[in-house]
C-alpha cells in the first residue's frame, strides 16, 4: 500500500528552494517518489492512500544533536540519590516519544546514567515501545574520570561493543559542574581523546566532545574529532581550528539563552556557583556563533537539558515551545539563513551521524522521515511548532488538521 502525502510545499533540504504544491510517495519504510504534487499524482501505482496537507509544508524529520533523556541538572540531580533505574527508565521514554510527536523524529544522545538511552534504543528498534530514531552514545560520564590513553581506549571500546553509535566525551569543565574559577578548565589530554575517538572511527562511527572554551576546543579538534559541542567561550582560535580539522559545531545556543541570570534568579532554586557559570557560558556565546558562520563551519542543532524551576519530566521546552525551535530560531538569527538553519536540523546531522544516505532529506530512496508544519518554515520558523504530521520509517505517528 502506497500512502501519498499531498501538499502546499516542500523543502527537501538538500539545497533545493521550497517546491510549491507538492507530494511524496510512500511505500513501506520509504520514500519512492518526491515532487510536483501533479507529477507525483499522476505517475501510475497501485492501492494509495492519499493525505491532503493543504496549506502544509513538508519537511525531513527534525534531529536534536544533543540530547540527554533521562539526566537532571541542579537542582534536580539530587533527587538521583533515592531514584531507581526504573524511575529513570521513565522519564527518558516520556521525552523520548514528547520528541517524536513534536516532529524531532531522531534524537543523538550525550550520555546517559544505566546506558538506558542503549537500551531505550533496542526497545524501539523490536517494537516494544514507540519512539524517535535514537544514535546512542550510552553512559558518557566515565570522561568525566578517566586517564590514560589505556583507559579511553577501553572505555570506547567496551561502550562500541555494547551497540554505542558514537563516542561521547568530555575536554572541559561544564556550567552544571561546581569544579574551577572558570568553565573552560580542560580535563583530559589530546592524546586521551585521540585514543577514544580512534577506537570509534575504527568502528566506522563518529566521537562528539563536550569543549567550552578554545583550549579544549583546539585539542579536541586536533585530536579528530568529529563534533564539538557547545564552545560557549568560542574565540578565533578555535573557530580557525574546527576550520582546519572540518569539525561540525554543535553550540546549545539556547542552552546559554535559557541559563540567563535574570531568570534563575527570579525563580530562587538554583545554586549561585551555577548562576555564575551561567553567565560565564552566556557572555560571547552568540557572538561567537556568528564568528564561526562567517568562518563557514557545518552546523547540527542540539538542545541539552535546560533549566527547569520546578521538577518536571518531558522534552525541553524554550518559551512554551519544543526548545529545538528556538536552537533553530537562534541559529537563523545569527548568521545562518532560514534554510541553512533548517539544514542543520536534517541533512547536516544525518550526515554527522553517518547515515546522511539514509536520511535527513526528502529523496527518494531515502527512509520516510517525513513532518508537515503549518505555514512555509522559510518565511516564518515559528510555524515549525505547528505540526500537522509525523511519520517515522514510513509509519505513521500522528496527523492534526489534515484530509485523509
Ligand atoms: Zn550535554
Amino acid at each position: 500500500m502506497t500512502t501519498l502525502l499531498l501538499a502546499g510545499g516542500l523543502i527537501d533540504c538538500t539545497g533545493n528552494p521550497r517546491l510549491a504544491g507538492a507530494g511524496i510517495a510512500v511505500d513501506g519504510e520509504y520514500i519512492t517518489d518526491v515532487g510536483p504534487a501533479d507529477e507525483v499524482r499522476s505517475r501510475p501505482r497501485g492501492a494509495c492512500t492519499t493525505i491532503n496537507l493543504e496549506g502544509a509544508t513538508l519537511l525531513p524529520g527534525l534531529w536534536d544533536c544533543h540530547v540527554h533523556l533521562g539526566s537532571l541538572v541542579p537542582p534536580w540531580d539530587s533527587r538521583a540519590a533515592s531514584e531507581t533505574e526504573a524511575d529513570y527508565a521513565y522519564r527518558c521514554v516520556r521525552k523520548a516519544q514528547d520528541n517524536l510527536f513534536a516532529g524531532i523524529t531522531s534524537l543523538r544522545t550525550a550520555g546517559d546514567r544505566f546506558d538506558a538511552d542503549l537500551r531505550l534504543k533496542k526497545a524501539i528498534d523490536n517494537g516494544t515501545l514507540m519512539g524517535p530514531r535514537l544514535l546512542v552514545s550510552g553512559d558518557s560520564s566515565w570522561s568525566r574520570g578517566a586517564a590514560g590513553e589505556d583507559e579511553y581506549r577501553r572505555r570506547a571500546r567496551a561502550l562500541l561493543w555494547k551497540g554505542a553509535d558514537h563516542i561521547k566525551l568530555f575536554a572541559s569543565g561544564a556550567i552544571a559542574a561546581p569544579v574551577a574559577e572558570s568553565i573552560t578548565h580542560t580535563i583530559c589530554t589530546s592524546a586521551e581523546l585521540r585514543a577514544a575517538i580512534q577506537e570509534a572511527h575504527r568502528w566506522g562511527r563518529h566521537a562528539c566532545v563536550h569543549a567550552i572554551g578554545d583550549e579544549a576546543v583546539c585539542m579536541a579538534a586536533e585530536a579528530g574529532a568529529d563534533s564539538v559541542e557547545h564552545g560557549f567561550v568560542l574565540g578565533q582560535a578555535g573557530i580557525d581550528a574546527m576550520v582546519r580539522h572540518q569539525v561540525v559545531y554543535s553550540p546549545q545556543l539556547t542552552v546559554t539563552a535559557a541559563w540567563n541570570e535574570k531568570f534563575m534568579r527570579t525563580a530562587g532554586v538554583f545554586p549561585d556557583w551555577l548562576i555564575d557559570n551561567a553567565v560565564e557560558a552566556g557572555r560571547v556565546h552568540h557572538a561567537a556563533f556568528k564568528q564561526a558562520t562567517a568562518a563557514g563551519l557545518t552546523f547540527v542543532t542540539g538542545v541539552d537539558n535546560l533549566p527547569r524551576p520546578e521538577f518536571t519530566a518531558g522534552i525541553e521546552t524554550f518559551a512554551g515551545k519544543p526548545a529545538l525551535l528556538a536552537e533553530i530560531g537562534f541559529m537563523a538569527a545569527n548568521g545562518l539563513s532560514p534554510m541553512q538553519a533548517l539544514q542543520a536540523a536534517t541533512r547536516n546531522a544525518a550526515q554527522l551521524n553517518r547515515v546522511g544516505t539514509r536520511l535527513g532529506t526528502l529523496e527518494a530512496g531515502k527512509l520516510a522521515d517525513i513532518i508537515a508544519v503549518g505555514g512555509d518554515p522559510l518565511q516564518d520558523l515559528s510555524v515549525l511548532a505547528d505540526v500537522r504530521l509525523v511519520m517515522k520509517s514510513g509509519t505513521h505517528v500522528r496527523t492534526s488538521g489534515a484530509n485523509a
